[in-house]
């Protein structure tokens, strides 16, 4: 009756690791991707942190390691100095096609150049059954147990069951890879403030010495700007620190839409999952997602296989739902509050603000950025940055 127990929407790094568990666990998986390859269009920057890259196994091969933080705004300028590197720029095309090896390697099924168009369920409790795919063979229906929708801010599937809706707050982002002369390749930089983006920040990336991305998000609906005429802006007027470059040569083209709304209401329903950034699970503060697309991709398919004897209901998908929840909901929560007191910044306050930022250990500026927020953390850093513009930033996190 079923062609597949568990068919993926999306072969991003969420649905290429939800892939590999649940192939892994010996169910039947099929993964459809719209796209003619794995990763053929970078709609991300890539930056990640190392120990967290560890805990997933992820060659150290597929990353730059980064071990400088620089901040630049209208009048002022930080750097905070590491001896360690602790956050990475990752190869992203590479990353992905890594992990559809993993997943190929387990067992299941990648159909590249396949977009899902729609949803079959079936007519007695409107449970999902299937999916109508048009591949490079023609349009097929297949049969499943089991969907898992990675389709990323997309959340195809979701939408089109009519069980979430249209992100509201997002992110918009355009970068270029490029060659340059001359790049730091240890130090990431974040460039604030109205020259940089109207309502977000630019960034420069390095992937080595001569290869960089340059890039800009914007937030909607609080901008209408399209970013890539900001970026041009950018880097034909080389604002600081871009003029350090030399020539800058772009050489590929990256554009993504990133869900800034926090998490979903619910990520689980009879015989669906939604993962990655369709269940709302990126860092809102700085629009992170792709350590946690590929861990809960994993748990989705470990926990959507040992579904399959229980017909996959809603009930036999809950510990997903609640896991990944315990361990992400309140840092969301949390940096929400920071990135919109971070939205509305003056120029004059994101010069002041940097400075906050200058003030702190290496330590506890990536547990900040990267949204590591646990309440012990955070007391220990209001205790340890008492001025009142420090604890004022400090104190939108701690609340509840
Ligand atoms: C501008 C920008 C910068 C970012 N920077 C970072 C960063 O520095 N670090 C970080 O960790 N995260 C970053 N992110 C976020 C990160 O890219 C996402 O959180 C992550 O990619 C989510 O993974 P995913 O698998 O859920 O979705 P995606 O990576 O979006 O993958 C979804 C896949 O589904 C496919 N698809 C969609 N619909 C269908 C369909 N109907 N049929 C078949 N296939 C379909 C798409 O082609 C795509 O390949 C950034 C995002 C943006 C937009």
């Amino acid at each position: 009756m079923y062609n597949y127990d568990i068919a993926i929407v999306g072969g991003g790094p969420a649905g290429l690791s939800a892939a590999y568990t649940a192939a892994k666990a010996g169910a039947k998986v099929i993964l459809f991707e719209r796209d003619k390859s794995v990763g053929q269009f970078v709609r991300t920057s890539g930056v990640s942190w190392i120990c967290e890259m560890k805990k997933l196994e992820i060659p150290e091969k597929l990353y730059n390691p980064i071990k400088n933080y620089r901040f630049v705004s209208h009048k002022n300028e930080i750097t905070i100095k590491g001896s360690e590197y602790r956050s990475c720029v990752l190869d992203v095309r590479s990353l992905y096609q890594y992990l559809s090896f993993l997943a190929a390697k387990a067992g299941a099924d990648i159909s590249i150049n396949s977009n899902v168009v729609d949803v079959l369920s079936s007519k007695n409790n409107n449970r999902i059954s299937g999916l109508i795919v048009n591949t490079p063979k023609g349009k097929t229906e297949v049969r499943t147990r089991l969907v898992i929708d990675a389709s990323g801010f997309n959340s195809f599937v979701g939408r089109k069951l009519g069980y979430v809706s249209t992100w509201k707050r997002y992110g918009v982002g355009a970068e270029f890879e490029c060659y340059c002369d001359q790049a730091d390749p240890e130090t990431w930089t974040l460039m604030v403030g109205s020259n940089y983006s109207p309502a977000g920040y630019a960034w420069l990336f390095p992937l080595s010495s001569n290869r960089v991305r340059i890039g800009v998000g914007i937030g909607k609906p609080e901008s209408l700007i399209d970013p890539l005429k900001v970026l041009n802006n950018i880097i034909e007027n080389k604002f600081k620190p871009l003029a350090e470059l030399g020539i800058i040569q772009p050489i590929e083209y990256h554009y993504g839409y990133i869900p800034n709304q926090g998490a979903r209401n619910c990520s689980v329903f009879e015989g669906l999952i939604l993962v990655g950034d369709s269940a709302g699970q990126s860092n809102p503060l700085v629009l992170e997602g792709i350590r946690h697309a590929i861990e809960f991709g994993r748990l989705a398919g470990q926990i959507g296989s040992a579904s399959l004897s229980s017909y996959c209901s809603k009930n036999s998908l809950m510990d997903y739902e609640h896991e990944w929840k315990k361990q992400l909901s309140s840092r969301i929560e949390s940096a929400l509050r920071v990135q919109s007191r971070w939205i509305g910044l003056t120029d004059d306050e994101w010069d002041r603000e940097i400075s906050i930022l200058r003030d702190m250990s290496v330590d506890e500026f990536i547990d900040f950025i990267s949204s590591e927020f646990s309440p012990r953390k955070m007391i220990k850093l209001a205790l340890n940055h008492p001025k009142l513009v420090a604890r004022q930033l400090f104190n939108l996190i701690i609340k509840k």
